[in-house]
């Protein structure tokens, strides 16, 4: 008897969602291999403070090209790796880098804190809090260098799991700063501004981008940034390409901002390059 449906699911999907499923497993593959070769890189991006127009802080991105699969940029590698669990190699390797970058930038003198970017997986795991104190102490690097970034759908998460917020309890008290990233992308954002040890809110490029046009946008972004002031954050924008821009948010009073306008995200060694000219 011959059976119209057989061969599972796999056979059963199109030929596009096959190779997509391809690429996922293959991009899982090859990551194992990377991540145990610490074949990976980390770039950095400038923040700069608005009053001082000094930069203050990096945030740290992962950047990775394979031998065989080429550039896989954040966007596709982020979600893989999150699905796979492969997500807690890859945060306790920008950590350890970071940690160590930090410690050696304060060493040659630059007051720098680096912000990172983590995923609600790794605070699922038990010893996160331990794993990041032995980071540190590893790598010499204080506490107060240390900012994590996490996301409004973490921030939803966390409110619902007990042990993810006891856990930025304790890494708050060490020193580590808690940042909200792409502020105004998810929902209910105003309530993790209360709930959670959060320090820095971060608007969101779509806002930023917008802010000449649209006078709406430019409405909002000042409630934003008025708003998050009164609550004692340090408000950032990110995406910052233009002058006009620039001028806007300083204008509104916002703290920090980070974008190409400044410099886009590079490798360590440029990065001193540019502290040089720019912090002199
Ligand atoms: P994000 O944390 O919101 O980072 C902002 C993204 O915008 C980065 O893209 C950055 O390179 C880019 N960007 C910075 N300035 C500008 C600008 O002026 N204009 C424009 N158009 N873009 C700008 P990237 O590096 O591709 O990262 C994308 C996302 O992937 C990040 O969004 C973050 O959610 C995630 N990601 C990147 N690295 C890591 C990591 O090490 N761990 C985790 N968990 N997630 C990461
Ligand atoms: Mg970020
Ligand atoms: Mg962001
Ligand atoms: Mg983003």
């Amino acid at each position: 008897q011959v059976q119209s449906n057989g061969g599972g699911a796999i056979a059963s999907l199109s030929k596009s969602s096959h190779e997509s499923l391809n690429r996922k497993i293959m991009i899982e593959k090859q990551l194992m291999k990377a991540l145990d070769r610490k074949d990976l890189q980390v770039v950095y991006q400038p923040q700069v403070d608005l009053n001082t127009n000094r930069i203050v802080s990096v945030e740290a991105f992962v950047r990775w090209q394979d031998e065989v699969l080429g550039v896989v940029s954040p966007e596709e590698l982020i979600p893989v790796a999150e699905e796979s669990g492969l997500i807690q190699d890859i945060g306790a390797f920008m950590l350890e880098q970071s940690c160590q970058q930090a410690a050696a930038w304060a060493k040659l003198g630059y007051d720098l804190k680096v912000s990172i970017n983590s995923s609600v997986r790794e605070f699922r795991n038990p010893n996160m809090v331990k794993t990041v104190m032995e980071t540190l102490d590893k790598s010499k690097c204080k506490a107060n260098k240390l900012k994590i970034e996490i996301t409004e759908k973490f921030a939803l998460e966390a409110e619902a799991e007990q042990s993810i917020t006891k856990q930025m309890n304790q890494l708050k008290k060490l020193g580590i700063e808690f940042v909200l990233d792409d502020f105004g992308t998810g929902y209910a954002s105003f309530r993790y501004m209360q709930l959670l040890p959060i320090t820095e809110v971060k608007i969101d490029q779509t806002y930023i981008q917008s802010l000449t046009g649209q006078v709406k946008v430019k409405q909002l972004v000042d409630g934003m940034i008025q708003f998050g002031k009164s609550m004692n954050m340090r408000m950032l924008a990110e995406g910052v390409e233009t002058e006009e821009q620039y001028d806007m948010l300083k204008g509104m009073g916002c703290d920090v901002i980070q974008g190409y306008l400044i410099s886009k995200p590079m490798l360590a060694e440029e990065l001193e390059k540019l502290l040089i000219t720019h912090n002199k």
